[in-house]
């Protein structure tokens, strides 16, 4: 029987890419491997001849003498095409499916990186827009310094597990596909301890409250994090430490609300102070200023001061600080005070709508709308 061109064998043109042949020899093996086609005798006729024509596209040098001599090349050279036995399954699925699931078979025992660790960090606004170095206690796992790590007995070595052979790995075998897996004896270390070390039951790993310092940067907000790169939990096997995040939780302050770099805050004023206008002092993180409200201001105002914000760790734009006016009615009035009021608002109201700006237009919308709902 002639044979195929390995090309048309495998589907592909004769300018494929070395990975384009090894997903399409993937793609036909899946389809044509005679544990799937037990009804099928021609599927392991074509698993065969698609194997073949694998092994040689995916061979740099055979590839090249296929291009130039065709199957004559290569039959002139060892081995040809024979030895495709059964036992040529598994090895071929060692070397194609083998990245897919993460393993070659060369030795490689596990090793883990430490699990990365949070820890929430309250600040005054203050503290958070100033920056500042702060000391945290932080309970964690650190390398055991009887045994550095190791979980034998000082004096004694783990020795290479006996169900892996200090791969770390075994193999399991499940439908027609061979997978790895953590060895279930060793947890993938590939070694195991004969004689535990007594300060850390052989785990290798001891509970320790770490103290540290923090710098904080001056601007960090609420729900920030700062990493400090391997202060997490060890490692183990010798795989290297997490990272620790520490969290920024800024605790609400009497006087100020923050988004972003500007600041908000409530001023009450007098009525007098509003009516007349006048001076108020307006506290910020740096000090006292000084805001001045025009006659006639009215409660819910908003002033805007500029560069009283604050900096950002993102931006080096100074934000704005943002003062809303409450105009405070007083409480408390002697009979005596009471009787100027009145007294006054009746100057006032006899006056006409030209001294409340806001009811003028409130009591013409209010009117629009019972008018509208009444028709
Ligand atoms: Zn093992
Ligand atoms: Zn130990």
């Amino acid at each position: 029987m002639a044979k195929r061109d390995y090309y048309d064998v495998l589907g592909v043109p004769r300018t494929a890419s070395a990975d384009e042949i090894k997903k399409s020899y993937r793609r036909l093996a899946m389809k044509h491997h005679p544990d799937r086609n037990k009804d099928d005798a021609s599927a392991e006729g074509k698993f065969k001849e698609a194997k073949e024509a694998y092994e040689v596209l995916s061979d740099a040098d055979k590839r090249a003498t296929y291009d130039r001599f065709g199957h004559d090349g290569l039959s002139r050279g060892a081995g040809g095409a024979g030895g495709f036995g059964a036992e040529g399954f598994g090895d071929i699925f060692g070397d194609v499916f083998g990245d897919i699931f993460g393993g070659g078979r060369q030795r490689r025992s596990q090793v883990f990186r430490g699990a990365d660790l949070g820890y929430e960090l309250r600040l005054e606004l203050e503290e958070a827009v100033s920056g500042n170095s702060v000391t945290i206690d932080v309970p964690t796992q650190v390398a055991c310094e009887s045994c550095d790590g190791s979980g034998a007995k000082k004096g004694t070595k783990p020795v290479n597990c006996s169900t892996c052979a200090g791969v770390g790995q075994v193999r399991m075998q499940q439908g027609f596909f061979s997978i790895q897996q953590t060895c279930p004896a060793c947890k993938g270390a590939g070694t195991t301890v004969g004689d535990p070390c007594e300060a850390c039951h052989g785990r290798g790993r001891v509970h320790k409250t770490k103290t540290l310092s923090v710098k904080v940067p001056p601007g960090v907000d609420d729900g920030d994090r700062i990493r400090l790169s391997g202060e997490g939990e060890a490692g183990r096997n010798g795989g290297p430490p997490g990272d620790l995040y520490v969290e920024i939780r800024v605790q609400p302050h009497k006087l100020f609300t923050r988004e972003g770099a500007d600041l908000a805050c409530e001023v009450p004023i007098s009525m007098g102070t509003a009516t007349l206008g006048g001076e108020v002092e307006l506290p910020t993180l740096n000090g006292h200023v000084s805001l001045k409200v025009p006659a006639g201001t009215q409660s819910g105002k908003v002033f805007r001061l500029r560069g009283k914000g604050v900096t950002t760790v993102r931006d080096a734009r100074q934000g704005d600080l943002f003062a809303k006016v409450a105009v405070e009615t007083p409480i408390n009035l002697t009979s005596e005070q009471k009787e100027m009021l009145r007294q006054f608002e009746e100057s006032v109201y006899s006056g006409g709508e030209k001294h409340s700006p806001r009811a003028g237009g409130w009591i013409d919308t209010v009117k629009r709308f019972f008018d509208r709902i009444s028709q």
